[in-house]
C-alpha cells in the first residue's frame, strides 16, 4: 500500500530504509571477529544487518545514497583502512550528516523523546523541519541546527581517575544512536564506529565546540584537535559504560557460542578489528579490568 515518504511526502511504496546507513553494518561485519553482529537490547540474537523501517520512497533513498557513496569513498573507507588522516570535503558532507541526524530524529520522535521538556520537543520539531528542507534543497543551510563530526581514535593513555574498561572497544567498534537531552542542550548522536555525527537540536554554548563543525559548502576534517565541553566527554563515557553493562547480560549459551566462533576462526579473529580493539583496552586498563565487563568486542545498538 502506498504511503507518504517521510522526506518528500509523495505517496509511494516505501523502502525498508536504514536508520544508520547500511555501509556501516557492512564495515562492522567485514572487520569483526565472527562475521556476525549483535544489537542491544537483543544481544542474544545474531543478526546480519542494522535497524530498517519503512521511511523513504526510492527516489529519496537514492538521494541519500549519493551522499553516502561520497562519504564512504572519501572518508569512511580510507579512515578505517588507515590510509589517510585528513580529508577534504564538499557540500555532500553536510548533506550526509543532516541525512543521518534527520533519519534518527524522525525515528525517535514518535515515542522516544519522553526525557525531552516541552520546549525541547518544540526545538526538535524545528530541527526536523529545517533539516528536511535542507535535504530537499529548499533551505541553503541547516541554520542553528548545526552538524558536528568527530573522527575518534584509540585512547592509549589517560589522566582520568576512572575510565570505562571497554572504552576502546566502544570508540572503535560501537554503532548506535541516541537523542541526548541535558538541561539546556539537546542533540542527536549517531555513532558509526570511529565516526560520530552530532546534530544539534539545541546548542547551549556553541563556543565550547571547536574544530568539529561541518561547513555547508566545503572544508577539511581529521588531524585536528577538538575542543569540546566536559559534559560531552562525560556523555561519551556514560555511553561506553552503558554498552559494557548491556554486554554483561549476554546469556551463557551465547557466550559459549562466541568463544566457539573465536576458536574455530582463530586466524580471522586475531586479525580482526574487534580483536585489536580488545587489545587496546587491555593496554589501557589491564587484562582483568578489560575482561571484567564483557566477552565480545563489538558493541552495537541497532535499536
Ligand atoms: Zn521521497
Amino acid at each position: 500500500m502506498a504511503e507518504p515518504c517521510a522526506l518528500c511526502v509523495q505517496k509511494a511504496d516505501l523502502q525498508d530504509s536504514h536508520i544508520i546507513p547500511a555501509f556501516v553494518f557492512r564495515w562492522l561485519k567485514e572487520s569483526s571477529a565472527t562475521g556476525f553482529l549483535r544489537f542491544r537490547p537483543e544481544l542474544n540474537k545474531r543478526v546480519q544487518d542494522g535497524l530498517r523501517v519503512p521511511l523513504l520512497c526510492s527516489a529519496c533513498e537514492q538521494r541519500f545514497g549519493q551522499w553516502e557513496k561520497r562519504f564512504v569513498e572519501d572518508i569512511y573507507a580510507p579512515l578505517n583502512h588507515g590510509k589517510a588522516a585528513r580529508f577534504a570535503y564538499g557540500s555532500w558532507l553536510s548533506k550526509f550528516c543532516v541525512s543521518v541526524s534527520w533519519r534518527v530524529l524522525t525515528f525517535l520522535r514518535k515515542d522516544n523523546l519522553a526525557h525531552f521538556s516541552p520546549a525541547m520537543i518544540e526545538a526538535a520539531d524545528r530541527a526536523l523541519a529545517i533539516w528536511r528542507s535542507f535535504l530537499l534543497d529548499e533551505s541553503p543551510h541547516p541554520g542553528k541546527h548545526q552538524q558536528h563530526m568527530l573522527l575518534l581514535d584509540v585512547v592509549d593513555e589517560h589522566t582520568f581517575s576512572e575510565i570505562p574498561p571497554n572504552l576502546n572497544r566502544y570508540i572503535l567498534r560501537s554503532v548506535e544512536f541516541d537523542a541526548a537531552c541535558k538541561s539546556k542542550e539537546a542533540f542527536i548522536y549517531s555513532k558509526m564506529g570511529r565516526v560520530v555525527v552530532v546534530g544539534f537540536i539545541h546548542m547551549a554554548s556553541p563556543r565550547q565546540w571547536q574544530g568539529s563543525l561541518i561547513h555547508v559548502s566545503h572544508g577539511a576534517i581529521g588531524s585536528q584537535t577538538y575542543t569540546l565541553p566536559d559534559s560531552f566527554g562525560r556523555y561519551l563515557f556514560e555511553r561506553a559504560r552503558r554498552a559494557g553493562d548491556f554486554y554483561k547480560n549476554i546469556s551463557r549459551r551465547q557466550a559459549d557460542r562466541i568463544s566457539r566462533d573465536y576458536r574455530e576462526n582463530m586466524d580471522k579473529a586475531v586479525a580482526s578489528e574487534t580483536w585489536k580493539a580488545m587489545d587496546q583496552d587491555v593496554k589501557l586498563v589491564g587484562r582483568s579490568k578489560a575482561f571484567g565487563s564483557e566477552s565480545e568486542g563489538d558493541q552495537s545498538n541497532g535499536r
